[in-house]
This record gives structure tokens, C-alpha cells and sequence, in this order.
């Protein structure tokens, strides 16, 4: 590990390693595995987990948006991407990148149906979402015979797959909730089945279906937050690996008298003698308002020190009253110790908030072994 001397994320592709074996290790072998790279692979960097994950075995990948695959297509990935949120203006690009769209409405499968009969494709392949309770995206099942009959009508596109997605794997107390969504699943799987004259493969499970939910895994998995080394719970992180560290540095530390205060809007007081280091990351970094005022809990030469004050837009300033360190010395905003869980919980957030939230001023280091 470097000794950051800016603000830096580490990106450690072993880790993305134990993560991706941990999760193949849950699934029957003919499983196939989806890695979700969307919003920079988590707030990480898409390309580096999309070509590990690969070399690793991962069947597809998938994105949010068009232009994340674009990204992805030109640096030379080869294999399926999905596109998990399609919008008409981009179809054409999908087309054209080879990216597979989820069509989850009936404007958007005939918008979809127009742009590849447009463009002279034969059995383009697409993907169909269907809603079984999450009510984001997705048709219902009552939908069906009338997309059977859109289907019929054209050769321009072919269902490579249907889904649908869980809205509280991670939740044990709702597993009435899950088994009522995978039996609605299994239903609609079954009439789609005997309306197409072939059969697409079908997958629902993210990361904590994986884990919790095996009836669940179905032809193929999704998996996100798990890559990047979170297991939703405390016993279930105890298998994964953090793949990002964000470390920074003290770039000057003050004594303080007290009554001083600290920071914009004087929105902390000092109520003694005390002393605080200011680090070079701040909410422009994606250590956002939440995490001032204590909320935010680093760690420095492996002891915690919270937040003082209002977070700015460049910097922070921490409480190292009782913490032996200098200038320069390295500060751990999240990795192992905090994880981003915890680094994200005590502020009432979760992980996937905080990670995908760094923004891309910071810059990425990747650690292959
Ligand atoms: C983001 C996303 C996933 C990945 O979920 P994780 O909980 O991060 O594993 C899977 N499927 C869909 C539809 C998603 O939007």
C-alpha cells in the first residue's frame, strides 16, 4: 500500500478476486455471472473491474445508462453488455455499440422494435424486465400476452433473457415479500415460455439473492456492491474484501484554545484545549454535508477521530486531541478500517451511497496484487 500523499482511492483487484470466488462459490456451476459495473463500477473504475471480472469468467456485464457502456465498448470489452436503464434517445447507439437494452414497457420495446427495423437487424438481442413488486421498471405480468403479440410481429429483435429485481434481499424480515416476487417471477418465466417458440434464459438475483435466496439464482446472477466487497450484513462483510480504500493526508494541524471555533458558520466550539488536522478532501470529493459534525469518523495512524464542523468543498477538519501524528501523516477515510459501511451508517447513509459518490476529482490507484 502507498503512502498517499494527495487524496486517493485504491482500487484492489485481488480483492475483486476473493469477492468474485466468494460469489461463484454460492452458485451451481453452470450459473452464469453478471458483473453490474454501473456509475464507474461503483464508484470505482468500470474498466479495471470490467477487465478483471473477465479474465476472472464473468458471463455479461452490465451498466445504467448507454453512455457507460459506450465507455466500456471503446475501450475493447467484448462481452454482453446490458444496459439496465434504455431510454429512446439512445437506441440507436445501443445498435450501434452492440450494448443489449432492457425493454421494460410496451413505448419501449415498439420504440426499440422501430430503431432495429430501421437500422436492418434480425434477431437483435434484447432483454425483457418485468415488475414483481420493486414497482421502478419493469411490465407486469398482465402484460403479457400483448408484448407476446409485439413479438410475433417482427424478427428485428429476440429475447435474449427476462428479469426482474428484488427490493429487499438484504432484508430477512421481508423474506415473505421475496418469496411472493420469486414466485411471481417464476410465474411470468413460465407464460413467456409458452408464448415465445424459444426459450430465454432468466435471472433476479443481485448480490443478496445470492447469498440468501438460492431458489433465486435462476440461469444467471447480478452481482454489484458484492464485487466491490460488501455482503450487506455484519456476518455476511466478514466474507468479502473492501475493494476501495479513500486515504488522504494531514496537510497542517492547529491548537486550538478553547471557545475557538472551526470551520464555516462556526458550527463547532471548541469547549477545551484541543487540536484538529485538516484533510485535502471535502464535499466536492464526495465527502458530503452529512458527514460533518461528528457524523463522519476517520482514522488516523489507527485511531478514530471524528469530523469537527461543517464539511467544506475542498477540505475537513478532524479531532486528533488524542492522537500521536504529524503533518503528512496518512488518514484512512474508509477501507478496512472504517469500512464504508461503517464509515456511512454513522452518518445514516449506506455503503452504496458513499462509494459511488466519490467523485472523479479523486484520483484512482489501482493495486493489482
Ligand atoms: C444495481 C443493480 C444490481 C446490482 O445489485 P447489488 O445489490 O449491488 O448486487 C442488480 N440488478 C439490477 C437491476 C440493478 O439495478
Amino acid at each position: 500500500m502507498s503512502k498517499a500523499q494527495e487524496t486517493v482511492l485504491e482500487i484492489n483487484l485481488k480483492s475483486v478476486e476473493q469477492n468474485y470466488k466468494y460469489l461463484k462459490s454460492k452458485l451451481q456451476e453452470n450459473t452464469r455471472f453478471m458483473g453490474v459495473v454501473k456509475a464507474y463500477a461503483y464508484g470505482s473504475e468500470s474498466l479495471k473491474i470490467s477487465q478483471k471480472l473477465i479474465a476472472l469468467g464473468a458471463d455479461y456485464l452490465a451498466v445504467a445508462y448507454t453512455n457507460e457502456g459506450v465507455i466500456l465498448r471503446e475501450a475493447g470489452i467484448k462481452v454482453p453488455i446490458l444496459v439496465l436503464h434504455a431510454q429512446e434517445v439512445s437506441f440507436k447507439t445501443i445498435i450501434e455499440k452492440c450494448l443489449e437494452p432492457n425493454l421494460y414497457s410496451e413505448r419501449i420495446l415498439k420504440g426499440f422494435i422501430a430503431t432495429a427495423e430501421k437500422l436492418g437487424q434480425k434477431n437483435y438481442p434484447v432483454h425483457l424486465k418485468f415488475n414483481t413488486g420493486l414497482n421502478r421498471l419493469g411490465f407486469n405480468e398482465t402484460d403479457i400476452p400483448n408484448i407476446i403479440k409485439i413479438l410475433s410481429k417482427t424478427d428485428a429483435i429476440k429475447v435474449t433473457s427476462i428479469f426482474s429485481h428484488l427490493a429487499a434481499s438484504e432484508d430477512l424480515n421481508e423474506r415473505k415479500f421475496t418469496e411472493n416476487q420469486i414466485s411471481k417471477f417464476n410465474s411470468i418465466a413460465k407464460k413467456i415460455d409458452l408464448g415465445l417458440n424459444y426459450i430465454p434464459f432468466k435471472h433476479l438475483a443481485n448480490t443478496s439473492g445470492i447469498l440468501n435466496y438460492p431458489e433465486a439464482h435462476f440461469d444467471m446472477v447480478r452481482s454489484g456492491i458484492g464485487i466491490n466487497g460488501f455482503g450487506n450484513s455484519l456476518a455476511e462483510d466478514q466474507n468479502f474484501k473492501p475493494v476501495s480504500t479513500l486515504k488522504t493526508s494531514i496537510s497542517q494541524i492547529h491548537h486550538l484554545e478553547p471557545n475557538e471555533s472551526v470551520g464555516y458558520n462556526m458550527a463547532f466550539t471548541s469547549n477545551k484545549k484541543m487540536i484538529t488536522a485538516t484533510l485535502p478532501i471535502g464535499h466536492a470529493d464526495g465527502i458530503g454535508r452529512i458527514y460533518g459534525n461528528g457524523k463522519g469518523i476517520v482514522s488516523v495512524n489507527g485511531k478514530m477521530a471524528p469530523i469537527v464542523g461543517n464539511t467544506c468543498m475542498d477540505m475537513i477538519m478532524i479531532d486528533i486531541t488524542d492522537i500521536n501524528c504529524n503533518e503528512g501523516d496518512e488518514v484512512i477515510i474508509f477501507g478496512n478500517k472504517p469500512t464504508a459501511n461503517e464509515f456511512a451508517e454513522n452518518a445514516g447513509t449506506i455503503s452504496y451511497e458513499l462509494i459511488t459518490g466519490i467523485s472523479q476529482r479523486v484520483k484512482r490507484l489501482i493495486i493489482e496484487s
